[in-house]
């Protein structure tokens, strides 16, 4: 049996460790936290598997509203130029992915490996649970420029299988009643009746329990990585704050962190965290059924259960902590969007978390040019929807590859 060692526990870790355990790997997993998805972008997420709304972050709606994003004026995304050279170069890479037409292919590529990934976590949702439902989408378009963009991306999608539909904003308000109680107008809607819904941090811990039961896989937690060791252009070990692991198969499932540990031998992955906030409190009277995205003020509601999951905010260039007055920011965004969705006087459970972004937001997935590192990182926006297809990709390039040693 080959082995082969996960360095992450966040959804791109787990579910990398799920699709090799089943390819007869012995897998091991790795990460600094206390538990799984304890420690990155998959404990607080926006919750929703967005397989039809696949767009890709660098837009030309992003390039036309650059100076504003520069200058602080949109509540939601900001860019800080202040950053290091490294982020200039990241920055012009994503501009140059800002281009209608690359922005249209970039996005259809995500729709194609969200799609893959669909049929994995219905299959999935028997064995391990985690708040899945299957409500739609409706994603909300303040003006109708917007919402005629949408409806031609949406022609383009719906090739490859996205089947959205536009709706008026009262076909939007039957579909989704709560709608009635929405504080702003909106032109109208793109209903994505395939999107579903689920909590990707209870999907990591349940997934956990199945991996150790049923496929014998070694976790060890509170564990830090702290480099990687190479001898003759081969992966050799993982030298972590608890001693070395041996291995000649590494996945760096490490989200934003892959970038520093890929640095110790040499690799430079175009990765760049991108913050965003969550808060998640009890249902309210109109809380939606479907999942909502609000393309204008860039914010999402999902139920999960009798919770509301409500994320938002694209920090781009600075690193710093939780700021409380960007949760502030998008708290207040939401409570005036949909104040009865939601118990806003309740615990707000605040959390933030950074999406490991690339400039064309295509994830990096396949054998580095270190032989033995494997790469499963970068997933951006869209880590938690594109997970299953992600791992599943992984899985096959470590099953078509030969063992480099006598077994
Ligand atoms: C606000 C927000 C909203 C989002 N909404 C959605 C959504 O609705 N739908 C969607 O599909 N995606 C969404 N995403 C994106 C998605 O959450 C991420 O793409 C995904 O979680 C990335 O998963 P990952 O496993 O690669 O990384 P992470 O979840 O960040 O996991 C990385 C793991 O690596 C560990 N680690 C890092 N460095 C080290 C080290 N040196 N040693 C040991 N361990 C280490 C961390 O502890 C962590 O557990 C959202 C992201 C944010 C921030």
């Amino acid at each position: 049996m080959r082995d082969v060692i996960v360095l992450g526990a966040g959804v791109v870790g787990m579910t990398s460790a799920y699709a090799l355990a089943r390819e007869g790997f012995n897998v091991q997993v790795i990460d600094a936290a206390n538990a799984a998805a304890g420690g990155g972008a998959s404990f607080g997420n926006g919750a929703q598997l967005s397989y039809s709304y696949s767009d890709a972050m660098a837009s030309p709606s992003l390039a036309a509203n650059l100076p504003k994003y520069l200058l602080g004026r949109d509540p939601a995304f900001r860019i800080d130029l202040s950053a290091s050279p490294a982020f200039l170069i990241w920055g012009m890479r994503f501009l140059a992915n800002a281009t209608r037409g690359r922005f249209e292919r970039n996005t259809i590529d995500l729709l194609k490996l969200a799609m893959e990934s669909r049929e994995g976590f219905a299959e999935l949702s028997k064995k391990v649970t985690f708040d899945y439902r299957q409500p739609g989408k409706l994603n909300l378009y303040a003006t109708t420029e917007a919402l005629r963009y949408a409806e031609k991306l949406c022609g383009l999608k719906n090739r490859y299988g996205a089947q959205q539909v536009v709706l008026g904003p009262r076909e939007a308000i039957e579909r989704e009643p709560a709608l009635a109680h929405y504080g702003h107008s909106f032109a109208g809607a793109l209903w994505a009746p395939l999107d579903e819904v689920g909590n990707s941090r209870l999907f990591c811990e349940n997934l956990q329990r199945l991996l150790e039961v049923e496929h014998g896989v070694k976790f060890r937690f509170e564990t830090k990585v702290e480099r990687l060791k190479k001898r003759r252009g081969r992966i050799d070990a993982v030298v972590t704050d608890a001693g070395d692991f041996a291995c000649e198969n590494v996945v760096l499932a490490l989200g934003t962190g892959a970038v520093d540990i890929a640095r110790t031998v040499g690799a430079h992955l175009p990765i760049w965290p991108v913050q965003g906030y969550s808060t998640t409190i009890p249902a309210g009277l109109n809380a939606p059924t479907a999942s909502i995205t609000d393309t204008a003020r860039k914010i999402v509601f999902c139920r999960l259960g009798d919770k509301l999951r409500i994320a938002g905010i694209a920090d781009i260039g600075n690193n710093s902590e939780f700021r409380e007055a960007r949760f502030q920011s998008m708290l207040q965004t939401a409570k005036e969007a949909f104040p009865s969705a939601g118990d806003f006087q309740a615990e707000l459970n605040a959390w933030t978390g950074w999406r490991p972004v690339t400039p064309n937001s295509q994830p990096l997935i396949g054998e580095s040019r270190i032989k033995g590192l494997f790469l499963n990182c970068g997933h951006g926006s869209l880590g938690w929807t594109l997970s299953i297809a992600a791992a599943n990709r992984l899985a096959e390039c470590l099953r078509n590859k030969p063992p480099s040693l006598p077994a």
